[in-house]
């Protein structure tokens, strides 16, 4: 029997303690989370219909990570493919079928993290990349940088040679029907003297669920975390939200845990959310769960709505949200498995 090494860490100093046989990598706990975006999803809101091409779009992202773990890939390729899948639907906003900005485009945002060195990459406000996920993973292994913004970041990406889509590719009906009603909203709000900061209606807080993300952790043990969104419908002035900020809308480190976010970013920036549940466990000795459940109550304190998947490196998962719903599915090697839309995750 072949005996492997497993370069962790400070492998090159101990060698001793780091080799594993094939049996104990079998052993070993692996499994992803994915979710589609949290926000105002009820179930009268969901013709059934629809709810069965969410579900079959999630559990297609979900076995695309999934497979790579089970053959023994890398957690940051699961996120990867499992990411892919969720851009390449129109349901998300996320790749195709991105939210619009106010002037009409869609502006995509993505971010990835390695939790064996910590590396990541993001990308914000890219427009022609067909698979924003990819981009943000060029920037980390490609770059000397974590992250790009816009006009440069494509011309990074046509430097590496990625492959450009017009806008348009993006562009969905649904998406732009809901730009129209977010400016009517926005519009009886400002004839009201609504302060647009304060008011809910101002991010169209009903139309902008379908961010998407994964954490996944490995047979090798190494965590990572990716998410990509078109952000929030009628965004302004190159805004930027959570997803693209390592430590606020991703964060991966194998000593502790893999978070991916959604929801108002605004108030997933202010909190740091992500890094805020990595440090809970790291300086606290805090569990996944308490800790994720402790930095969602922090989102909600502040008015904001949202919610994060988490995995640990004992493959233990936390999906706590304070939105209606939050789209969602995870899938362990102990069996445990899940696709969920509405209500409280268990
Ligand atoms: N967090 C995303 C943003 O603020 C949106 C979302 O997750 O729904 O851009």
């Amino acid at each position: 029997m072949r005996t492997s090494l497993l370069l962790l860490g400070l492998a090159f100093t101990a060698p001793s303690v780091l080799l594993a046989s094939d049996a104990e990598l079998a052993n070993r706990p692996f499994g992803l989370v994915i979710h589609g975006g949290a926000g105002v999803i009820e179930r009268k809101s969901l013709t059934p219909e629809v709810e069965a091409q969410y579900r079959a779009a999630l559990s297609q992202a979900r076995e695309a990570g999934y497979a790579i773990l089970e053959k023994g890939g890398t957690s940051l390729d699961a996120v990867v493919a499992a990411i892919q899948v969720m851009e390449d639907s129109p349901l998300f906003n996320a790749g195709k079928g991105a939210v619009f900005n106010a002037d009409g485009f869609c502006d995509l945002d993505a971010s990835i993290m390695d939790g064996r060195t910590q590396a990541a990459g993001a990308i914000s406000g890219v427009r022609r990349i067909k698979n924003p996920i990819t981009l943000a993973r060029a920037v980390m292994e490609k770059s000397e940088h974590v992250m790009l913004a816009g006009e440069g970041a494509e011309r990074f990406a046509q430097k590496i040679g990625f492959e450009f889509v017009p806008n348009e590719y993006f562009q969905t009906d649904f998406r732009r029907k809901q730009l129209e009603a977010a400016k009517l909203r926005e519009a009886a709000a400002a004839k009201k003297k609504t302060s647009s900061l304060t008011t809910s209606d101002h991010f169209d807080r009903v139309a902008r669920y379908g961010t998407v993300g994964c954490v996944a952790l490995d047979r090798q043990g190494n965590l990572a975390a990716g998410t990509s969104t078109g952000g929030m419908t009628n965004k302004k002035f190159g805004r930027v939200g959570d997803a693209p900020i390592i430590g606020a809308g991703t964060y991966a480190n194998n000593a502790t845990c893999a978070v991916s976010a959604t929801g108002w970013g605004e108030f997933f920036i202010r909190v740091g959310v992500a890094r805020d549940i990595a440090a809970q466990m790291e300086y606290k000795g805090s569990s996944l769960a308490d800790a994720a459940n402790a930095t969602i109550a922090k989102v909600g304190q502040l008015g904001g709505d949202g919610g994060v998947i988490a995995i640990d490196r004992e493959g233990r998962v936390a999906l706590p949200f304070n939105s209606v719903g939050m789209y969602r599915g995870f899938k362990l090697s102990t069996g445990a498995a899940a696709i969920e839309i509405f209500g409280q995750s268990k």
